[in-house]
């Protein structure tokens, strides 16, 4: 994996899958088949552990925050039954192992991983903007300054629009997956089709701006605004399918904004890191976000509250309580 290994797991290695490969919140792990006896029952699978780490500004932050990898698991689970009509998803399994390798979920995994088809994942990241907010806003502001129509990834925007305005119909903005410790970089739609070919370009945007549109439907009538979200997708080798992979429709790879409290012109609240970004910047911290160094452990009320924010971001889009 190019993006390299930012941080080992916490978790001690689970019998029956070797540690593969750790992001910044999630944990990837492929199956130990010698132990398996020369293949996993399931097929050609991966194990996808969703940590308690939290993260803002490209920082790994510390303590963890509890239940979020729950959140992130159960919610992504949620999402993938509401989008299912849309397109196929990684799921295979999320069944908790009984006996000793049998290729299921170690027990100390139960809640936050899925058994997941391997996927070869495309080069981008599908991200999908119905408000204009965080790096499109950078971009279309960009744009203006410079003279030329109001633009993000290529795509015109009207005149006029602010912080948090909603766009006029939602638009596919793909960002390259930077290499580690670099920021995703936005791209038009022409360069990636350059990357990953021109009809696999479209078919993702078509797919990315279905699943937007349902969510945001499903979310607004529960009184949340999808700002944005970015999705990943990956082919099947088996079937050569198209499947939508990684998590879908978090508090982590979406802005999600309390409809009461939408007002255009200003930062919006949000739904998923407002407390820890909102700590990081204020004087309490003591940290420079432009010096870019290691931030501060977050404070106890920080962390409890932005707790509080995962478990009921969850509670609202499902309607039910995360289970115990
Ligand atoms: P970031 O911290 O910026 O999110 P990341 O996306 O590399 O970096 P994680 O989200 O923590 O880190 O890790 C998930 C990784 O697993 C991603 O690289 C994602 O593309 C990959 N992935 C997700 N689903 C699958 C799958 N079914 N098959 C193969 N790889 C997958
Ligand atoms: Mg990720």
């Amino acid at each position: 994996h190019t993006r390299g290994v930012i941080s080992e797991s916490n978790d001690t290695a689970p019998s029956g899958w070797t540690h593969a490969y750790s992001g910044k919140v999630r944990d990837l792990y492929v199956p130990d088949l010698e132990l398996l006896g020369g293949a996993h029952p399931l097929g050609d699978v991966v194990l996808v552990v969703a940590s308690d780490r939290i993260s803002a500004y490209d920082h790994a932050l510390s303590p963890e925050i509890a239940d979020k990898g729950r959140v992130l698991t159960a919610l992504s689970l949620w999402w993938f039954e509401q989008i299912s009509d849309i397109v196929d998803n990684h799921v295979v399994s999320v069944e908790v192992s009984t006996t000793h390798a049998d290729g299921l979920i170690p027990p100390q995994f139960a809640g936050r991983a899925m058994i997941c088809k391997r996927l070869n994942m495309f080069p981008i990241e599908c991200v999908v903007r119905g408000y204009l907010t965080g790096s499109g806003l950078v971009e279309y502001r960009a744009a203006q300054a410079a003279g030329l129509p109001g633009q993000v990834c290529g795509v015109e925007l009207p005149t006029g629009l602010t912080d948090g305005s909603k766009l006029p119909a939602p638009i596919f903005t793909p960002a390259t997956k930077a290499e580690l410790g670099d920021h995703d970089e936005n791209i038009s739609l022409a360069q990636a089709a350059a990357r990953i070919g021109e009809e696999p370009a479209a078919r993702l945007r078509d797919l990315s701006i279905a699943v937007y549109e349902r969510a945001e439907k499903i979310a607004r009538s529960r009184g949340i605004i999808v700002a944005d979200t970015k999705l990943e997708f990956g082919i099947d080798s088996a079937t050569g399918s198209i499947v939508i992979g990684d998590e879908v429709l978090t508090p982590d790879s979406s802005r999600f904004w309390p409809a009461d409290e939408w007002e255009p012109g200003r930062a919006q609240s949000s739904f998923d890191k407002q407390f820890v970004r909102d700590w990081l910047t204020s004087p309490d911290s003591g940290w420079d976000r432009a010096a870019d160094g290691t931030p501060p452990a977050l404070p106890a009320v920080v962390v409890a509250r932005t707790r509080a924010r995962y478990l009921e971001a969850y509670e609202r889009l499902t309607g039910q309580p995360l289970a115990q």
